[in-house]
């Protein structure tokens, strides 16, 4: 169970600031993992801390805790990580493609 540790209660997501229409932006709600002594959250890239620093001031106020709006946490770390997508294949997957082609032929 995780608490903001600012005000106390429990809480099972974050409030993340995202760029909407024509310059705006706005706050939605995104769960989180926990991850060994915090939390993490997977984002895609047009939330609006996405171009801060790691320490600095503004990347903290894009992550607010959904009942009293501060950043949940009193230590500021935050460590951003990009990921790469590995796919990997079955046994059938050069078949399925010959397959295809094959349909294609016959239309
Ligand atoms: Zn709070």
């Amino acid at each position: 169970m995780i608490k903001c540790e600012k005000c106390g209660k429990e809480i099972e997501c974050v409030k993340v600031d995202y760029f909407l229409y024509g310059g705006s932006d706005g706050f939605e709600s995104v769960p989180f993992e926990e991850h060994k002594n915090g939390i993490y959250i997977d984002l895609s890239l047009n939330w609006c801390g996405y171009e801060f620093d790691e320490d600095s001031e503004e990347i903290l106020d894009c992550i607010r805790c959904p009942h009293c709006g501060k950043y949940p946490f009193i230590d500021t770390e935050i460590q951003k990580y990009e990921f790469e997508r590995v796919v990997m294949f079955k046994q059938n997957c050069r078949d399925d493609i010959r397959g295809e082609s094959n349909e294609s032929k016959k239309m």
